[in-house]
C-alpha cells in the first residue's frame, strides 16, 4: 500500500490526517471509551448526593490526588478546586447549592506547600491589564503565608450568609513532599 501525501504529513501540518491519538485530548477520549466498557451498574445508580456529605475545597495543583488522599471514593464527596484553592464568590455559590441542594453538611479546606499561588502577587493582574486592555474582574488572591490564607478562607466560610452549616469546617495544608495533611488553628 502506498502512502498517501496527508499521511506523510505531521500531525501539526494537516490535522486532518490524525484521526486520533496524536494529542494528550485524543488519547482522553480514547481512555474514556475503555473507561465505559468497564462502567458498572453501581456507578450509573450512585446517588449525586455525596455519601459522606462532606465538600473539600482544594487548588488545581496536579500534585494533589484526590480523592484517593484523603480515603475517599468516588461518590463520597463534593470537589471544589481552582488556583490556590481560595474562597471566592463562585466557591461560595457551589458550596451554597452543595449544601442546600445536596445534603453537604462539612467542609475541608486544604491548601499545600509549594503552591503557585505564593509566588505571584496582584501585579499579576496589573501586567495583564497592561497586555490586553482590561482589567480583569476577578482579584488573583495570591497570598505569602500559606498558613494565614487557609484561616482567611475558613472564616471567609463560617461568615457566609448563603450557607447552611459552618459549624464543622476545618482547614489544612497538604504536604507535597510527604503527602500529609497538617491541620490549621483557626485562632492562631
Ligand atoms: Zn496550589
Amino acid at each position: 500500500m502506498s502512502i498517501s501525501a496527508s499521511q506523510a504529513l505531521s500531525p501539526s501540518d494537516d490535522p486532518a490526517a490524525a484521526p486520533s491519538g496524536d494529542s494528550v485530548t485524543d488519547r482522553i477520549v480514547e481512555a474514556n471509551a475503555r473507561y465505559a466498557t468497564a462502567y458498572t451498574e453501581a456507578e450509573a445508580g450512585m446517588d449525586a448526593r455525596p455519601a459522606q456529605k462532606v465538600t473539600v475545597v482544594t487548588c488545581m495543583d496536579a500534585r494533589l490526588n484526590l480523592p484517593e488522599a484523603l480515603g475517599l471514593k468516588v461518590g463520597d464527596l463534593h470537589t471544589l478546586r481552582n488556583a490556590g484553592g481560595v474562597i471566592t464568590d463562585d466557591v461560595i455559590r457551589s458550596l451554597t447549592i452543595s449544601q442546600r441542594a445536596l445534603g453537604t453538611r462539612s467542609v475541608v479546606l486544604i491548601h499545600h506547600s509549594g503552591c503557585g499561588m505564593q509566588t505571584l502577587t496582584e501585579d499579576f493582574r496589573n501586567e495583564l491589564a497592561d497586555e490586553v486592555g482590561e482589567r480583569p474582574n476577578w482579584a488573583v488572591e495570591s497570598f505569602k503565608d500559606v498558613d494565614a490564607d487557609v484561616r482567611q478562607s475558613m472564616q471567609r466560610v463560617r461568615t457566609s450568609p448563603f450557607l447552611l452549616h459552618t459549624d464543622d469546617v476545618r482547614g489544612f495544608v497538604f504536604d507535597v513532599k510527604t503527602g500529609l495533611l497538617r491541620e490549621i488553628d483557626p485562632q492562631d
